[in-house]
């Protein structure tokens, strides 16, 4: 596939209140999140194991900030792992991140992995909610299997480009 998935021309939101992705937005409570089926509650995104009490099956449905930038393709941050440790380690890495993600997933529901790409030629490209989650994945890596890890963010830091390899 191969297809480059951030858009050139990215809009850049200042203020939160126009940011559609803004994770602080409030919804009706509760409000059910139709395509990963997390429950906004308490003033947050919670995953529905941990929601006790039933459901009004007339429950309010929205796109969850996470699943916005999915269909929106608008990630929050981008980590690329490439080199030749990586071919002949895949599986280790990424259950590496898989349980890193997992961590933080658990309790933030907002914070996750939005789609993974590989290219032709190994390289492996995730896509994630957030600048935080980009950097986290990209440290978990690094601390595990060593390699040189470059973070770079954009001007607002609300957008990081992380870059692992290690050959
Ligand atoms: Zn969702």
């Amino acid at each position: 596939m191969g297809h480059n998935y951030i858009p050139a021309t990215r809009k850049e939101y200042t203020w939160d209140s126009e940011n559609p992705y803004y994770e602080g937005r409030k919804y009706p409570e509760p409000t059910v999140c139709p395509e990963c089926g997390a429950v906004f509650k308490d003033g947050r995104w919670q995953w529905k194991e941990h929601i006790r009490e039933k459901l009004p099956e007339n429950v309010n449905k929205a796109l969850c900030p996470a699943c916005k930038r999915k269909r929106d393709r608008y990630p929050g941050g981008v980590v690329t792992l490439k080199g030749k440790f990586l071919k002949t380690h895949r599986e280790e890495i990424m259950n590496r991140i898989k349980n890193a993600v997992e961590d933080v997933s658990a309790l933030r529901p907002l914070q996750r992995i939005l789609w993974i790409n590989e290219k032709e030629d190994g390289t492996i490209e995730l896509a994630t909610t957030s600048e935080h989650l980009a950097r986290h994945i990209g440290e978990a890596v690094n601390n595990a299997f060593k390699g040189k890890l470059e973070i770079k963010y954009n001007e607002n830091e609300k957008f990081a480009r992380v870059l692992w390899e290690r050959n």
